[in-house]
């Protein structure tokens, strides 16, 4: 089985690299073909554009930034694709953009899963992520021992576009977990309080994440090494808030972690992971 991976991005280089140790035969592109080239020592080919990159393939994989890069990568490869692959869309693109590629997917005839995941840098390096995958049932079990080298859970949700839903409604909890971090952190700090105190009252006890220990530790640092960048928080935000809006919800928590974001990507800090919340609570960018 030979496989097109579009997109070696933080996520899509970790996800090529445990196919590759699984065993199977991967061709990936990359827009900056730079960061492509550390997976050929791995095993990988590295294609020019994304038609040499699909010619042939029984699988492509897209883990690209937002819903116009997936489908300007998928038209480039236009009659390179080969009708009746199967297409495992991993990227974050929201309910809106789920369709718009289910259409492509059509025009196309490829076989479309859409499959977002859970997780972020070191559970992709890891083989971790929780894949939230949905599509036509009788492609369920050729997906489920797909997604087993990269996901150590995968959920089948149900029809294509219920992935993309839930994938909204964690990273609802991710984002709205990572701004009650930062805040928390930032109090403590502006009360003249020991950040790593207040993480051992809650260590052990009902409310510890230990999610709360690691971002913690980053915003303690003021050190924000990209596992999930501001950049993609924020393209992610505007994504649930748009759900939240057509579905009558109110999600002022997702507004109020939308604005600490906003805050540092307008200062330089895209690239940094969304830890640096953390700089727009202490009012330090
Ligand atoms: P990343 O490291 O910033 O990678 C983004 C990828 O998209 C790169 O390959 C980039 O190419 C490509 N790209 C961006 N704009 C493009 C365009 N206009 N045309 C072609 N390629 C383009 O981001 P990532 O963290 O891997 O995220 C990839 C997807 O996974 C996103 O949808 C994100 O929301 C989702 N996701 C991320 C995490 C996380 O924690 N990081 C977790 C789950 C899901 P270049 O290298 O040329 O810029």
């Amino acid at each position: 089985m030979t496989m097109a991976v579009l997109g070696t991005g933080i996520m899509g280089s970790a996800m090529a690299r445990n196919w590759l140790r699984a065993g199977e035969t991967v061709r990936v592109w990359n827009r900056t073909r730079a960061k492509a080239e550390p997976l050929i020592e791995a095993g990988a080919e590295v294609a020019d554009d994304p038609g040499a990159a699909v010619d042939g393939v029984d699988v492509i994989v897209t883990m690209l930034y937002d819903v116009d890069a997936v489908a300007e990568a998928i038209e480039a490869a236009g009659d390179r694709i080969p009708a009746g692959a199967l297409w495992l869309q991993t990227s974050t693109v929201g309910i809106d953009g789920a369709q718009r590629l289910a259409d492509l997917a059509e025009r196309y005839r490829l076989s479309y899963v859409d499959v977002p995941v859970v997780g972020t840098k070191e559970p992709a390096e890891q083989g971790k992520l929780t894949a939230l995958a949905s599509g036509p049932d009788e492609l369920r079990d050729r997906v489920e021992a797909l997604l087993r080298p990269i996901a150590s859970k995968a959920l089948w949700l149900g029809p294509a576009g219920t992935g993309s839903r839930m994938k909204l409604v964690a990273n609802t909890w991710v984002l709205t977990a990572t701004a009650g971090v930062s805040n928390a952190i930032a109090l403590a700090d502006a009360l003249g309080l020991d950040g790593t105190d207040f993480l051992d009252v809650i260590s052990g006890g009902p409310l510890d994440l230990r999610y709360a220990h690691v971002k913690g530790a980053q915003m303690m640092r003021r050190e924000f090494p990209a596992s999930f960048p501001v950049s993609g928080a924020l393209k992610d935000a505007t994504l649930i808030l748009a759900a939240g809006e057509s579905a009558g919800v109110d999600l002022a928590a997702v507004e109020a972690a939308r604005r600490l974001l906003d805050a540092v990507a307008e200062r330089s800090h895209r690239d940094d992971d969304m830890s640096a919340m953390y700089l727009a609570a202490r009012r330090a960018v």
